[in-house]
């Protein structure tokens, strides 16, 4: 059965390959920001009606969007795939979202197509619009409304230059803190003053102490953001502002601790006050990526011939956070990378170019139809399904 799908699912996609591209260049040629994809949200609502899905516009957030298919005999589970749409301040779509997008759109016609032709495929496709992952975290936002509550496993894929179904993406906490000093003249009565800058200055410079210290997979970034108004003023205020990420939740918890330690010693040498701000609303989770899910949809892309990036043993594989890192402590998830071809980097002009370009479309195929097999497999065999759920309780019980 599955090489029926197989064959459905590709010539369903290139049958498709015009419209496909012509959703993702519509989205790229308008780059919008977190929750304002008005037009990006318009663009594949319509695509999915005129494709049959059943949508519900403006689904709990104004730009989000849920469409789905049932299949006739009823039962299965709930797939959903994922769409992002949105893009970064000036450098437009540098994160490649409309090809997450055509991709996704592409899979679900994939699997809509393959549930039409053989009503033994039982389950239900859901296709979920998410708004704001560069900035919000919309999907943070929907699992707290409750949309992810009947979906069985989520997956979407993410344009990158290398090529990795498993990829580390980080646990992403921000952290700001306000530092308090007093001002004074600083000629004449400097020892009057209590120097904030001089506290955002160590707490930084503590934290880059601090860096020798911590595993190569974590990672803290800051930047000072207020440190003063006249040198002739001794800083009464001043700001840091930063992120900290780790592979894992039990690494950022040790790292945050650290971190709090560095600003806080750094607040004490200059006598001056620290308020730290941890925004664990916008928390963005570790991607635990689920082992039988991945290895399916390894199978049918190395199947289409997408290969796998080589890292050499040691190298620093490059990674970010997500707000599917949520999602994926939530329920069973995949979120492979997939190379479109580029030496560019993702959030830089040259990846916006890259993201546009007609050499970007072979790929975003490829992996679409390997996501749709991938939710074929799980309608098809209860039983992978069962080793997916399995292998999410082990991974999520061990605390990854
Ligand atoms: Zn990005
Ligand atoms: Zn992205």
């Amino acid at each position: 059965m599955s090489e029926e799908d197989f064959s459905r699912v590709c010539s369903k996609i290139d049958e498709e390959k015009e419209f496909l591209n012509s959703v993702s260049q519509k989205i790229w040629n308008n780059p919008e920001l977190a929750y304002k994809e008005e037009q990006a949200h318009e663009t594949l609502t319509s695509a999915l009606s005129r494709c049959g899905f059943k949508v519900q516009k403006q689904y709990l957030l104004p730009t989000a969007f849920k469409a789905e298919y049932t299949s006739k005999t009823g039962g299965g589970p709930v797939v959903a795939v994922l769409l992002e749409y949105d893009a970064l301040p000036n450098i437009g779509h540098a994160c490649g979202h409309n090809l997450i997008a055509e991709a996704g759109l592409a899979a679900s016609l994939g699997v809509k197509a393959a549930m039409e032709a053989d009503p033994k495929v039982a389950g239900k496709l859901v296709v979920l619009g998410t708004p704001a992952e560069e900035g919000g975290g919309g999907k943070i936002d929907l699992l707290n409304m409750g949309a992810f509550n009947e979906i069985d496993v989520a997956m979407m894929v993410h344009p990158s230059k290398f090529t990795s179904t498993f990829p580390p993406v980080l646990s992403r906490l921000s952290i700001n803190v306000d530092f308090k000093g007093r001002e004074a003249h600083a000629a004449a009565f400097p020892w009057e003053g209590r120097n904030a800058l001089d506290a955002a200055v160590a707490a930084y410079q503590n934290i880059g102490l601090l860096r020798q210290q911590v595993k190569p997979t974590c990672r803290i970034h800051a930047i000072i953001t207020k440190g003063g108004v006249s040198p002739n003023v001794i800083p009464a205020e001043s700001r840091l502002e930063l992120y900290a990420r780790a592979e894992t939740q039990s690494d950022l918890t040790e790292l945050t601790d650290c971190i709090t330690k560095c600003v806080e010693s750094g607040a004490t040498a200059a006598r001056c006050t620290a308020s730290i701000e941890y925004k664990h609303k916008y928390h963005y989770l570790n991607l635990v990526s689920n082992k039988i899910m991945g290895t399916t949809y390894d199978y049918y892309a190395q199947k289409l011939g997408v290969i796998p990036t080589d890292f050499p043993l040691g190298s620093v594989v490059p990674t970010g956070s997500t707000d599917m890192g949520n999602v994926s402590h939530a329920i069973p998830s995949i979120h492979p990378f997939f190379d479109i071809g580029t030496e560019a980097i993702n959030h830089t002009k040259e990846f916006t170019e890259a993201s546009g370009d007609p050499k970007s479309q072979g790929p975003t195929l490829k992996v679409a139809k390997a996501l749709a097999m991938t939710a074929l497999k799980l309608m098809r065999c209860p039983d992978t399904l069962q080793k997916v759920k399995k292998q999410f309780e082990a991974d999520i019980g061990q605390g990854l």
